[in-house]
């Protein structure tokens, strides 16, 4: 293992224990009971399990029931769902390429499936789902967005948090939530608004959850949008294995490096780690209702 591929350091412990509200445990090397352990030590004690796909979904849920610590977010993520409706489950690879479209009943099929898992107690909230359209051609906008629109409906319908993906897709994101009407408590994870956007969020009282890239050089207005979102509605994520905050950048992300961001969210807001780390733990059992 070269040192660029070798997981970082454990950070100092925070004085108050916080929730990673946004991992890919089963995209992490190690073990659950591992990643649990090593976050547990430099105190993130809770962690939200995200699921991405049917698959992911079930594992999120099953080990959400294992673990009182980790919570369950279930969903068919904004790039997965026009794959799903497109014929193309799973990959972008070329063996996928001439199958049979699965269309739109095989969507409705998979999130008859997320409606069932969404309804399980330790289940805490749908998503990750919304738009990308970064990743999403043209041709998979339709399917996205009547995946995101379904998936509203699910939360709403069992009362459950959701978690938007929005990447480079605010105005629609933003649009889609108000015409259906958005949940109790939504989150926009792995925040990407701008301060502009973040006002528009605080009005409507989306939860901001911010990842490791807040840390990043060239990520000025993140940390503007942080300066101004209310402090009741920031949250911390890694979005693990994904966005290692600096100065660990590219190297293998996990729940147990949420302080090293925390750190640089009370820099940005100018308070101490103990104030951010304690509001952002009410706020993460206030908007997983935990
Ligand atoms: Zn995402
Ligand atoms: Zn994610």
């Amino acid at each position: 293992m070269s040192a660029k591929d070798a997981p970082p350091p454990l950070p100092e412990p925070l004085p108050v224990a916080v929730a990673d509200s946004h991992t890919h445990l089963d995209m992490q090397s190690g073990t659950v009971e591992e990643a649990l352990t090593k976050a547990g030590l430099v105190g993130v004690e809770t962690v939200v399990q995200v699921g991405c796909d049917l698959k992911g979904s079930h594992w999120a849920a099953e080990t959400a029931a294992r673990y009182a610590n980790v919570h369950a977010a279930v969903a068919l993520h904004p790039n997965e769902a026009p794959r799903i409706v497109l014929g193309d489950p799973g990959g972008e690879g070329p063996r996928q390429r001439g199958r049979e479209a699965g269309g739109d009943a095989a969507l409705d099929d998979a999130l008859a499936e997320i409606d069932r898992l969404a309804a399980l107690d330790h289940v805490k909230a749908v998503g990750e789902t919304g738009l990308d359209h970064f990743r999403t051609g043209p041709e998979g906008r339709q399917a996205q967005e009547r995946s995101f629109r379904a998936h509203i409906e699910i939360a709403k319908r069992h009362g459950k948090a959701l978690v938007i993906h929005d990447r480079e897709a605010h105005d629609d994101v933003l649009r889609v939530l108000a015409e259906e009407g958005a949940p109790e408590r939504t989150v926009f994870h792995c925040y990407s608004g701008d301060a502009d956007m973040a006002r528009i969020c605080a009005e409507r009282g989306y939860y901001m959850s911010f990842a490791g890239n807040v840390t990043f050089k060239n990520a000025q207005p993140l940390r503007d949008a942080l300066a101004v979102a209310p402090l009741e509605l920031v949250l911390v994520e890694t979005d693990a294995p994904f966005l290692t905050p600096a100065p660990y950048r590219g190297r293998p992300n996990a729940p147990y490096l949420v302080p090293i961001t925390v750190r640089a969210m009370a820099a940005v807001r100018g308070v101490g780690e103990e104030a951010m780390a304690t509001a952002i733990a009410e706020n993460t059992a206030r908007a997983f209702d935990y």
